[in-house]
């Protein structure tokens, strides 16, 4: 049975960059065959030289994904198979022991690494492909602060509550994960409470929607659909990207609706009415409540799947650490790490379930929208713009969408709300 799990993880990791190769090259072909010229359902609503535009950054995209899903695998492959880690994991213990402290540490710096490792990809794809394609408005300078702000958010949030669940295994010995995983849950939930008041305004600017008719529009929309909220915030999401977004945050008193700068100059009011109905729509039918359920079960499966690999004297020794049972922090950080690693190449293959289940939200959201304009037309008007403005990609392939997708392509939401419309 020797090197059997070398074999699996290999295959694994092999597994996944073939299918994401293969989906994207499948969906180049399919943007390119209909190239030419507009398809005729979007004659009406894109010209010629931005429908070329939209595929032109659609297929630099799609480049750009498999440099970086190649670089993704050579990496992964040299950190498995190198003996780096336990190397680099013995020097760390043998210099700062094998404290709780330390061994936080340790996860941290490994954590940091990874985001720097990633740094030149996310700034190509920021100041070169999208800059391109002019939707780049970041400076370099707020990139790079940007960057110093998310280290200092997770050195202050994320460092303690890794520390909190290491101790949690000194302290609770075999059913560890299990405490591990309630308090990374309670966490996040805080952290959705608090994200809008602290977090958020580390990074955009959020100024009340000014008195006015759009306003007035919305809010009488928020009473009629019995949303409670206090406040209509426009964000200054124009100050890095011209992509455009609408969102709402936080729970109960603390809800406010967000609606970035960029989709207000973008859209007409009827138009940004529907899409926030849209919103309203997801709250509406719980999906929130439903998503955060998943996530839940996600954190769970989660820790028990490090629970488990940490149980396997074979894994240890087969990836090149030493294997010591009993519940120190510093026994279960091998298979922390193998599973930051590997867990993506298993999780991958359920992704298209969970786009499949996104996809059924969008519709629900969009018939609400629909029920509560009571016209289907300002929705439809709103996404034509949004897809036009953002060059999305109009002719996906069915089975790259279908993977992919958290939202339905446009010519699919318009087909359900046009049926919603005559089944009225
Ligand atoms: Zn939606």
């Amino acid at each position: 049975m020797a090197f059997l799990p070398s074999i699996i993880a290999l295959v694994l990791i092999l597994a996944r960059a073939i299918a994401e190769l293969w989906l994207s090259r499948l969906n180049q072909r399919h943007v390119r065959a209909h190239a030419n010229q507009v398809p005729l359902a979007f004659r009406e609503m894109i010209d010629n030289t931005t429908y070329r535009r939209s595929v032109d950054y659609t297929l630099a995209k799609s480049r750009f994904g498999e440099a970086v899903t190649l670089f993704d695998v050579v990496l992964l492959i040299a950190l498995l198979f190198s003996g780096v880690l336990p190397w680099t994991f013995e020097k760390f213990t043998a210099t700062f022991g094998a404290s709780v402290l330390a061994m936080a540490s340790f996860l941290f710096a490994a954590g940091v690494v990874a985001s720097v490792v990633s740094l030149p990809f996310a700034w190509y794809a920021q100041f070169k492909l999208e800059d391109r394609f002019g939707f780049n408005t970041t400076t370099l300078k707020t990139w790079i602060v940007d960057r110093f702000k998310g280290l200092l958010v997770a050195l202050s949030l994320g460092f303690p509550l890794l520390v909190l669940v290491l101790k949690l295994i000194e302290w609770t010995g075999s059913y560890w994960w299990i405490w591990a995983a309630a308090v990374v849950i309670v966490f996040q939930l805080l952290l959705m409470l608090i994200a809008p008041a602290v977090i958020m305004p580390l990074f955009n600017k959020f100024t009340p929607l000014p008195e006015g008719s759009l306003r007035e529009r919305l809010f009488a929309l928020a009473r009629r659909t019995d949303f409670p909220t206090r406040s209509i915030e426009v964000m200054d999401g124009s100050k890095r990207s011209r992509h455009s977004n609408a969102f709402f945050t936080g729970f109960g008193r603390l809800r406010k609706i967000v609606l970035f700068d960029t989709l207000t100059t973008q859209l007409a009011e009827p138009e940004l009415e529907s899409v926030l109905a849209h919103e309203i729509g997801h709250y509406k039918k719980r999906h929130v409540v439903k998503l955060l359920g998943v996530s839940i079960f996600g954190v769970f499966i989660g820790f028990a799947a490090v629970a488990w690999l940490a149980r396997q004297e074979w894994l240890y020794r087969e990836f090149g650490f030493a294997y010591h049972a009993g519940f120190a922090a510093a026994n279960l950080v091998p298979a922390m790490l193998l599973f930051a690693l590997l867990a993506g190449t298993i999780s991958f293959w359920f992704s298209p379930l969970v786009h499949l289940w996104s996809r059924r939200f969008e519709y629900e959201a969009d018939a609400f929208a629909r029920a509560t304009m009571d016209d289907a037309q300002p929705l439809i008007q709103a996404l034509r713009k949004l897809t036009e403005k953002n060059l999305s990609n109009l002719t996906p392939h069915p089975l790259f969408s279908g993977f992919y997708y958290s939202h339905p392509t446009l010519l699919e939401r318009e087909r359900a709300l046009q049926r919603t419309l005559l089944a009225k």
